[in-house]
């Protein structure tokens, strides 16, 4: 590891394993003052020597230490070109179809976050950019929406809450046939699990906010580009001109919290896949929706560009009552929006995080008044099946 004496030269840390370059970032420590906490830089500008004599960084909406620590980092854990931090998942994906031009079609997953389907619809649906959603573990169904117009492509695999499973590697090679952009939200499983650039994505975002921070304590988004100057100016401008970077505090939020990431991530896999197996043998339960299963027909394309299933599972009940009683019933597991947390959460996706989606649209991906959907924490997985099987009963 090389010792940096100022904030231009980083370390890629190629030779590290995963584990290793979470622990150790872009810098690491600070250059000037050895600090192995990377100083929170809570400064709105910074002074210049003379003429023409910047450190680098100028004003902190443009760029800020932290930030840029965090942004490198996750440039290097995604093995992207550059890194951009948000202020929200959302603000990510709003920088991202700003891209887009007048009359540009986008082909996204059909039971895509709501949030994400909100932007497309509330907000460049106005400005004449045309959406359309498909099931993308089905690839004639994908190809049969191309138009001339077809830019982009955005995928999240296994989606959000049906746990389809999109095969990154065929829809790139549909993407670049076209020469569309393929954007891969890779918020449920991290790059410890998929590394989508890898496979021939061109942009990847995050809900920061989610595993990436994985505490539940600050709302983050990130892109993550391959290497594209196109792209790379793109979002540069997009932090400078809508000034929605993410603070230095956040950012050293997100530093620390990726330092376990491999270790938070392993467990949410492990107590995931124990939560479902027990979910599908209990009698209120109707279906289990877990790529983990062997039978899920995603299994294989899962395996194929994945080294995990990550800590999410959906399932659906046999009535409205035992959701209800689920719901208020649960004591350590929290009802609550969001995921991806130290602590299991248990969300309601038809009035929560797919509220935005019309019903009618929602009932056609499954996403019914039974639908459940449970972010595994790391507690010890007996204490949260104690907890599940205490409110079904
Ligand atoms: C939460 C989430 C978002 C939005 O991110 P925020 O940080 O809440 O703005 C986008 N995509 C997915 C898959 C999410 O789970």
């Amino acid at each position: 590891m090389k010792n940096f004496t100022n904030y231009t030269d980083f370390d890629r840390k190629e030779d590290f394993h995963f584990e290793s370059k979470v622990v150790h970032g872009a810098l690491g420590c600070e250059p000037l003052t050895g600090a192995v906490s990377f100083p929170i830089y809570q400064t709105a500008t910074f002074r210049h020597r003379g003429l023409g004599q910047s450190t680098g960084f100028d004003y902190t909406r443009l760029q800020n230490p932290t930030r840029q620590e965090l942004e490198r980092t996750m440039a290097i854990l995604e093995n992207g070109k550059e890194g951009f931090a948000f202020s929200s998942g959302q603000a990510a994906n709003m920088a991202l179809f700003t891209i887009l031009d007048p009359g540009d079609h986008v082909i996204l997953s059909d039971d895509i976050y709501g949030g994400t389907y909100r932007i497309g619809e509330d907000i460049f649906g106005k400005y004449g950019i045309k959406f359309t959603y498909v099931d993308m573990a089905d690839l004639d169904k994908v190809k049969a929406c191309i138009t001339p117009e077809t830019k982009m492509f955005f995928v999240e695999t296994p989606t959000n809450p049906m746990m389809h499973i999109a095969d990154i590697r065929k829809i790139s090679e549909i993407a670049k046939s076209i020469g569309a952009y393929l954007v891969v939200d890779n918020t449920f499983l991290t790059p410890y699990f998929q590394r989508p650039l890898d496979l021939g994505a061109d942009i990847v975002v995050h809900s920061g906010t989610k595993y990436i921070g994985g505490h539940n304590d600050t709302i983050a988004g990130l892109v993550i580009t391959s290497d594209n100057q196109t792209l790379i100016d793109h979002f540069r401008l997009q932090l400078k001109s809508h000034g929605n970077g993410l603070a230095a505090l956040d950012s050293w939020l997100l530093i620390r919290g990726l330092k376990t990431l491999a270790l938070r991530m392993e467990k949410h896999n492990e107590n995931a896949k124990i939560v479902a197996e027990w979910l599908r043998k209990h009698p209120k339960v109707t279906k289990v929706y877990y790529a983990g299963f062997e039978d899920h027909p995603g299994y294989d394309v899962m395996r194929s560009q994945s080294t995990g299933f990550g800590g999410m599972i959906s399932f659906a009940v046999d009535s409205v009552e035992t959701v209800k009683k689920l719901l208020e019933g649960v004591d350590m597991i929290l009802f609550a929006e969001s995921l991806g947390g130290t602590e299991t959460l248990i969300t309601y996706p038809m009035t929560q995080t797919h509220e935005s989606i019309p019903a009618e649209r929602r009932e056609a991906i499954g996403i019914t008044d039974k639908f459940i959907r449970i972010s595994v924490g790391i507690e010890h997985p007996d204490d949260i099946i104690k907890d599940l099987e205490r409110a079904l009963s």
